[in-house]
């Protein structure tokens, strides 16, 4: 580890602790400038990639997520914190598989699920363009199956 301060390769290791959430804390000493600081080190969850309907790759996008559920809920009483909300629960969701690729549908599917739940305006607006919903005859089966719920 190199010394922040004067950038000395070498520093010693003075202290050791545990945080609440598995993660160490080493306190250091730097040989040359004697400065002391911190080092933590925490286990970091991969995202998997996804795998789209055509076979191609791309990485998982909160930024692109995020796009789509904010046009879907434009104009809709949704609080800028549950949007956010919903996307953490996606991406942790999505680490917590452990897989190295998932289908890129997954994050679609679980959108959708969360949407219902928070605004079934937003939900259908969503619904038209993840599902394809293209013509006002499945549009309409698809209000009707939410208004039966
Ligand atoms: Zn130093």
């Amino acid at each position: 580890m190199k010394c922040p301060y004067c950038e000395h390769e070498k520093t010693r290791v003075i202290d050791t602790s545990h945080d609440s959430r598995g993660g160490i804390r080493r306190r250091r000493l730097c040989v040359q400038c004697e400065q002391r600081f911190s080092t933590y080190e925490r286990p970091v969850l991969a995202t998997p990639m996804l795998v789209k309907r055509d076979g191609t790759r791309e990485e998982f996008s909160r930024d692109k997520l995020m796009t789509g559920i904010r046009v879907a809920c434009a104009k809709r009483p949704v609080a800028a914190a549950d949007i956010e909300r919903i996307i953490g629960a996606i991406e942790s969701e999505l680490q917590q598989m452990g897989k190295a690729e998932v289908p890129s549908r997954l994050v679609g599917d679980r959108a959708i699920r969360q949407l219902k739940n928070l605004d079934q305006v937003a939900y259908i607006r969503y619904a038209i363009v993840y599902l394809r919903l293209d013509d006002l005859e499945s549009i309409r089966s698809e209000i009707d199956r939410l208004l039966a719920e």
